[in-house]
């Protein structure tokens, strides 16, 4: 894999490639998403990208329908809610996402503990093109 440096842009460019990626501390083993650079247990700054599988479940979520600009500009809002989430994914951390695939009008049928996987939503083009982070029902 090209070497890129351990940075939000970085974390972006392989979002677009539909790369989950996080960084792996190289001296206690510590995982991050989004990647850090440097280590919040150890201190180490031996950061190394690692591949996420993409797996977890749902640990919280919220359902939005007072929405910021940029997702009214998707057409979400009161009448049309989205959901977010926070995904314990397999390799045991925790990361916030978008939760698609589940109906956020009705948020009782949303259930802690369902199994995700992870997906990309690729929104604008060219300049503006930005991928987002999201997880879906298994
Ligand atoms: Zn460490």
């Amino acid at each position: 894999m090209e070497e890129r440096p351990i940075s939000d842009i970085s974390f972006r460019k392989f979002l677009a490639e539909e790369k989950l990626m996080g960084s792996k501390c190289g001296k206690c083993g510590k995982l991050y998403v989004p990647p850090r650079h440097f280590c919040y247990e150890c201190g180490s700054s031996q950061m190394e990208w690692h591949e996420m599988k993409g797996e977890g479940e749902l640990a919280a979520y919220t359902c939005i329908f007072v929405c910021p600009a940029f997702m009214a500009e998707e057409g979400y809002g009161r009448k049309n809610p989205y959901c977010t989430g926070v995904v314990a994914l397999s390799e045991g951390l925790r990361v916030v996402a978008r939760i698609e695939g589940v109906d956020a009008s009705k948020p009782e049928s949303i259930k802690i503990g369902m199994p995700l996987k992870v997906t990309f939503l690729h929104r604008g083009e060219g300049d503006k093109a930005k991928t987002y982070l999201a997880f879906k029902p298994a």
